[in-house]
């Protein structure tokens, strides 16, 4: 075998055989970012490397535009942090431009009826986790690890059953943010549910196979799906004005935003730990945590909060977790990622000349660090419309935001889905 195989009911990647030359990138790179070649987990960094544009995500972007025609639908998009400091690739901006206002002008032009960001799932992600973290500490259930990447998720469930029970409970920000839009946008609007599409709009490819599972998002489009749709509708993307987020599900913190870089996940939630620990806004170590940000395989520190210190761990690419199986007693907290980089590296991102990849992950990242910097609101904790989500919903209505991780899913094109019992060792 000389290339990844890519199964026809992969409901994220699609191969264009016509294209494809049999050069052995992707397959390189599977080994390189996952350290394997068995099954896929969806994570699409073969699709930034194949030389020939053979490779591409599982569209959807056609049947969302045609919801968009359609009157008797509104129609919802939330977009995922690393979208805004990517698509200025495929524009002719300089590498990590921050485009937020021009992402938002473009989708409301498209016909959009309401435009939120997913900092505000990612929000709602740091408080259930910081929570669930705060628990476990107390009753020694420790490590922990993130679960916001489906990919991570499906890894673990795949390979290393044993961690699941693990895993945090909490469900993704993105899977988060469609629960909220089918519940509380639903009532605070007065829509019905049915007459509601959600749409997603992310780096991650992996986010297609998550929807199944979590399906009160509709769709899930990538960051490249974006500029198809952008430049089907001729518009003209470099000339539009910028806009901004409507409000309820609108943007979150700096906290929220940095989600989508290595390190940041691990980052914003200590931020928020650290208040309901203590009480009081973290140390400015909190907003600076130099020790697991950028773009190193694995990068742990020991931190300090101020009751109890924590053993901390960021695994940045796939691969790098094998480091750790055999210690895992050694760590409290351990953030897996599995693009490099973070989401700002996913699949979904648009096609960059292979040998610059490396260095525009970097601008991606600082573009993101500068915007944490420049917002007032830099925690989770401190954003109004999760404080009042929490007052007028959360609190009093019964909303689905976490999750066992207890099966696989096989999804087909068609979406029939078979359901495949984890062999979790107990
Ligand atoms: S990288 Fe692209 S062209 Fe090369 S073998 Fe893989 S799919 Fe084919
Ligand atoms: S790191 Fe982010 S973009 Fe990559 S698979 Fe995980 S969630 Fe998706």
């Amino acid at each position: 075998m000389n290339r990844v195989e890519v199964d026809k009911n992969n409901v994220c990647l699609n191969r264009v055989e016509e294209k494809c030359i049999n050069c052995g990138m992707c397959l390189k790179t599977c080994k390189n970012i996952n350290g394997f070649e068995k099954d896929c987990i969806n994570c699409g960094q073969c699709i930034l490397t194949c030389p020939t544009g053979a490779l591409t995500p599982k569209y959807d972007y056609q049947k969302v535009l045609n919801y968009l025609k359609d009157t008797n639908y509104t129609v919802v998009v939330f977009t995922a942090p690393a979208v805004r400091v990517a698509i200025g690739d495929s524009f002719g901006f300089p590498p990590g431009s921050f485009l937020e206002g021009k992402m938002v002008s473009a989708l409301r032009k498209m016909g959009f009826d309401y435009v939120f960001d997913t900092t505000f799932g990612a929000d709602l992600t740091i408080m259930e986790e910081a929570n669930e973290l705060k628990k476990r500490i107390e009753e020694k259930k420790l490590p922990m690890f993130t679960s916001c990447c489906p990919s991570w998720v499906l890894y673990a469930e795949k390979y290393y059953p044993k961690l699941v029970s693990k895993l945090s409970t909490c469900k993704s920000p993105i899977a988060m943010q469609g629960a909220m839009i089918k519940s509380y946008f639903s009532k605070m609007y007065n829509i019905p549910t049915k007459k509601i599409i959600s749409v997603s709009l992310t780096p991650c490819i992996s986010k297609k196979y998550e929807r199944f599972l979590y399906p009160e998002t509709d769709f899930v489009i990538t960051t490249s799906e974006l500029v198809l749709m952008i430049r089907q509708l001729e518009i003209d993307f470099k000339s539009l004005k910028e806009d901004c987020f409507d409000k309820l599900l609108g943007k979150g913190s700096g906290g929220g935003l940095i989600f989508g870089t290595s390190g940041g996940v691990m980052e914003s939630i200590l931020r928020t730990l650290y208040y309901m620990i203590n009480k009081e806004k973290a140390p400015d170590l909190f907003y600076q945590f130099t020790d697991i940000r950028g773009e190193k395989d694995f990068k742990e520190t020991i931190v300090d909060m101020q009751k109890f210190k924590l053993k901390i761990a960021v695994v940045n690419k796939m691969a790098t977790i094998k480091k750790l199986i055999n210690k895992l007693q050694e760590y409290d907290f351990i953030e897996v990622m599995s693009c490099p980089g973070g989401c700002i590296g996913g699949g979904g991102q648009p096609l960059v000349a292979i040998k610059d990849l490396e260095a525009i992950r970097q601008e991606r990242i600082n573009s993101m660090y500068q915007d944490d910097k420049n917002l007032e609101i830099k925690d989770s904790y401190m954003n109004q419309e999760i404080r009042d989500a929490y007052d007028y919903y959360i609190n009093k209505e019964r909303v689905e935001l976490h999750t066992n991780h207890k099966k696989i899913k096989n999804f087909t094109n068609n979406d029939e889905i078979s359901i495949i019992e984890t062999k979790e060792e107990k």
